[in-house]
């Protein structure tokens, strides 16, 4: 792109000016396109649950095992009594919580039941009537693929051979109809991971012209020596959003907490549309009792260390690879059909995803506790 269409872009969408909002077509939503699986994850857990519902071990859906903490427990069995009240005080002292941690003002977060109501809300603001979004292939596929619900275009940029963004040709993929890059990292469904130095330049150059929405959902998983200083950029008021959920590091999957950081213009235009009250009080306590639990996160990336050198050591003794891991799953090439694969597990209780990508098939494989991964291991090593 040349610097005419990138000041054309600036003219547009400087400061991340939303799509107009139109209004939904149901026949849109009833019209999935794509894997058999259907659009949203909890069609994948679904289709799965109803293939065995005698599931002996869930290393599908990259959910902690460990969550929630005590405290967070003992949280919501105490809020159970005021359950009856609306939560809009600990919503407040949610985002305080968030924005003293951080240094940034309340006017700069958005919680969410999850990071998913997010990514909807974002793809609903940014491309409901149309335009492109840019991201790596593989990724997470659900705010591409709302985009997509909505018309627009979801542009994938291979990811490179070490499995990093491809942050050069993701460049040269913006023109005049993106609306938003998207940047999952570390990625889904690949665990690996792009340099924070990389990240933060991308951002500083590309975020001026087309809004970046950066997922971090697996953040807490990385060293610090790998986590992008973002909130630089927002406090600078770069169009950047970061998305964080409670479901990884928290194990708050089945609680709904998420959370993102922007630019107080940026949060503005997205609360337009959010829907409001869709956290609850119990929830949103529990997610006050246990954020940054130094020794509670601690312990569960002490837990997931140890279940993943034992899986890396299972795949090891049979002769497969894997795509070494920043996250609490991992993804394995195989020389066989993925699919097959996944259902053979699946009759003996473990339940795992696979891929097929190009002629490449995956596994991906959650990490559960020790014991889970044990019977993982005891029903691998019988297909493999
Ligand atoms: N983003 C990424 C990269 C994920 O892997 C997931 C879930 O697996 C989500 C977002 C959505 O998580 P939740 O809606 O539970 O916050």
């Amino acid at each position: 792109m040349d610097r005419r269409d990138w000041l054309k872009i600036s003219g547009l969408l400087a400061g991340g000016l939303c799509a107009m909002p139109v209004l939904g077509d149901p026949h849109l939503i009833l019209n999935i396109p794509g894997s058999g699986f259907g659009y949203f994850p909890s069609d994948v857990h679904n289709k799965i649950l109803s293939e065995n519902p005698e599931i002996r071990v869930r290393l599908m859906s990259n959910e902690n095992h460990y969550g929630p903490s005590e405290k967070a427990k003992k949280e919501i069995r105490e809020s159970i009594a005021t359950a009856y009240q609306y939560p809009w005080t600990y919503y407040r002292e949610f985002i305080e919580k968030i924005a003293d941690f951080e240094g940034l003002s309340a006017d700069h977060i958005i919680p969410s039941s999850g990071s998913s109501e997010l990514l909807s809300t974002i793809a609903a603001c940014f491309m409901s009537n149309g335009g492109e979004v840019v991201s790596a292939f593989p990724t997470f596929w659900s705010m591409p693929e709302h985009a997509v619900r909505f018309g627009a275009k979801w542009v994938k940029i291979p990811l490179r051979d070490d499995h990093s963004h491809d942050f050069t040709t993701m460049k040269k993929a913006i023109n005049l109809h993106t609306r938003l890059v998207y940047l999952v990292n570390p990625n889904n469904p690949t665990g690996t991971i792009s340099s924070a130095h990389e990240i933060e330049e991308f951002c500083r150059e590309v975020a001026p012209k087309v809004p970046v929405v950066v997922d971090e959902a697996y953040f807490d998983y990385l060293p610090a020596s790998d986590r992008p200083d973002l909130i630089s950029l927002i406090k600078e008021g770069l169009p950047v959003i970061v998305v964080r959920t409670f479901s990884k590091i928290y194990g708050f999957a089945g609680l709904r907490i998420g959370y993102c950081m922007a630019p107080p213009e940026m949060i503005k235009k997205l609360e337009l549309f959010k829907g409001s009250g869709t956290i609850t009080g119990p929830s949103i306590k529990a997610a006050i009792a246990t954020y940054e639990d130094q020794d509670f996160k601690s312990m569960v990336l002490r837990k997931n260390d140890e279940s993943k050198k034992f899986l890396y050591r299972t795949l090891e003794n049979k002769g497969y690879s894997y795509l070494p891991s920043y996250t609490n799953f991992v993804f394995v090439p195989l020389d066989k059909d993925g699919e097959d694969f996944r259902k053979k597990l699946l009759e003996k209780g473990v339940a795992i995803r696979a891929w097929e990508l190009g002629e490449q098939h995956y596994l991906r494989i959650s990490l559960g506790t020790l014991e889970d991964m044990k019977i993982f291991k005891q029903a691998f090593d019988y297909i493999a």
